[in-house]
């Protein structure tokens, strides 16, 4: 089972996780952008974690033989935050780079005006650099949040089929469904989806752009839920080509919308993780 998570914090998460993912099969994985739990109090936090986004996370990753890239933005949560807000005017920069497969995650957390205004120009900003955009939604008052998200979206003139709308349920799945934008579901321990749940999703909307990630971030959360979909799929009848279709090929066609997602040689082998100076950054 080969697997690309679509969505994953990587920052957040140990070497004992990159060892875990890889023996399990997964291969490829976007990080989004985020908050970090510690609110920043500066633009300059956001270089730094930017950087690193870009730079050494997927130096991290790929001692594990596994392909790390990036959406950028700013997040729903720091929108609200003027000493954050400024960021927005530095994104072109980042949006630019390689491995930078989208803009996200974008979207709204507490639906206030400010996060409209910047949810409205990151869309902007994804369509005058040619990207797929990743929107996160609302965890609390979800139907309203993805209505109020879909409307966004229209209105903003970008094709749907390059938006991502993700965190989606039983409920939301409805409102998603018809609009021609991917669908993302986050499997999460014990709130959010779960994968026996996700498996019925699939048996009633079928596998085309839908997507499954773990969301594994700082929270409480796992980022072996991908597989273990995977394999509740096949318990539940679905083919080894049902499988490969949503835990692989269907991030690839999303992000390959970018130009910029490089899978080549993803299937060579492993290094093996020496834990040498070398390896460890040279530090
Ligand atoms: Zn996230």
């Amino acid at each position: 089972m080969r697997i690309f998570d679509p969505h994953i914090h990587m920052t957040s998460r140990t070497t004992d996780d990159y060892e875990r993912m890889a023996a399990a099969g997964v291969r490829a994985v976007v990080e989004p952008a985020f908050w970090l739990g510690q609110p920043r109090t500066s633009v300059a936090s956001f270089v730094d974690y930017f950087d690193s986004l870009i730079g050494w996370e997927p130096f991290r990753a790929g001692q594990f033989g596994v392909r790390h890239h990036a959406t950028v933005a700013l997040n729903p949560k720091e929108a609200n935050d003027p000493r954050c807000r400024p960021v927005l005017d530095l994104l072109p920069r980042y949006l630019d780079k390689d491995g930078v497969v989208a803009v996200g995650e974008i979207g709204y957390d507490s639906m206030t005006p400010d996060e409209d205004a910047a949810f409205a120009g990151q869309l902007a900003l994804a369509v005058a650099h040619d990207l797929p955009a990743l929107v996160h939604t609302p965890h609390r008052d979800k139907a309203r949040g993805v209505e109020r998200t879909l409307a966004v979206v229209a209105e903003s003139g970008i094709e749907p089929g390059r938006v991502l709308v993700d965190h989606l349920n039983e409920i939301t799945v409805k409102l998603v469904r018809d609009t021609g934008c991917w669908l993302g579901f986050s499997i999460y321990p014990e709130t959010k989806m779960s994968p026996p749940r996700m498996v019925e999703l699939l048996k009633t909307y079928g596998t085309e752009r839908m997507l499954v990630n773990s969301a594994a971030d700082w929270g409480h959360s796992d980022p072996l839920l991908t597989r273990a979909t995977g394999e509740a799929m096949l318990l539940a009848g679905f083919t080894e080509d049902d499988v490969d279709r949503v835990l692989w090929r269907n991030p690839v066609e999303f992000y390959g919308q970018s130009g910029k997602l490089d899978l080549s040689d993803v299937d060579a082998p492993a290094p093996t993780f020496a834990g040498n100076s070398i390896l460890r950054g040279g530090s």
